[in-house]
């Protein structure tokens, strides 16, 4: 009988409308792929591109449960973000194609360390402390989809308006964004796609509530509570 050194982790899972569970493979995040977001935080939207970096799957925080404040950061910010589920991938896929792999879609939130952020921005070191640390992916049920949901991105902090956006701003469009990621990796099943986030984000604080609204999609909604405690 095969044994392990230790038992191996559990799937990472999410709900879905079906009631069925969407085992999480990957978690990939497009950068910049807002013009207006991109002008917020310094950059040319004309001559940035979007660009993508991952998070574990360990990152992913289900609605409704609590979010520690990012450990060892003095600005921890919210982004809120459409995000694609694939039930299918490949790589190079056509465009034509792309919208075939699409399960459906769900509210997320680009949790960002924006103090690391900026001093990997400026020594040009990775990113990965500013975004890939553990539960920084909080998602809502995944609605199963064919069509991109048109309409509205809303993020709220204690029932405030923080950002509010047309999904139609995107630069990259949903299937363009699985054209160019199936280029640099092969996609699968599983795989999570947070699409980037508009013009808005901001600090949180200890005792924040957090809400992202798209659409007619499931409603995301986390409180940051005390790592300490
Ligand atoms: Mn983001």
């Amino acid at each position: 009988m095969e044994e392990f050194v230790f038992p191996p982790p559990k799937p990472v899972c999410i709900p879905t409308d079906k009631g069925v569970k969407f085992p999480v493979r990957r978690i990939f995040c497009v950068g910049k792929n807002y013009a207006d977001h991109v002008q917020e935080m310094g950059g040319d939207a004309k001559k940035d591109k979007p660009t993508f970096f991952t998070k574990p799957r360990d990152a992913i925080v289900l609605s409704g449960r609590d979010v520690p404040y990012g450990v060892q950061s003095d600005d921890f910010h919210y982004e809120g973000e459409l995000v694609i589920a694939l039930k299918s991938g490949g790589c190079s896929i056509a465009h034509e194609n792309a919208m075939t792999h699409i399960f459906g879609f769900a509210a997320g939130c680009d949790l960002t360390r924006r103090d690391m952020q900026r001093e990997a921005k400026q020594a040009g070191n990775p990113w990965d402390s500013a975004k890939a640390f553990d539960y920084s992916a909080p998602i809502a049920t995944i609605k199963e989809m064919r069509e991109v949901p048109q309409g509205i991105l809303k993020t709220s902090i204690n029932n405030k308006p923080r950002q509010e956006a047309p999904l139609s701003q995107m630069i990259w469009s949903v299937p363009e964004i699985i054209v160019a990621l199936s280029g640099l990796f092969e996609l699968k099943a599983g795989d999570l796609i947070f699409t980037g986030t508009p013009a808005g984000v901001g600090p949180l604080k200890i005792g924040d509530r957090v809400r992202v609204e798209i659409a007619d999609l499931p409603v995301l909604d986390f409180k940051i509570t005390d790592p300490k405690s």
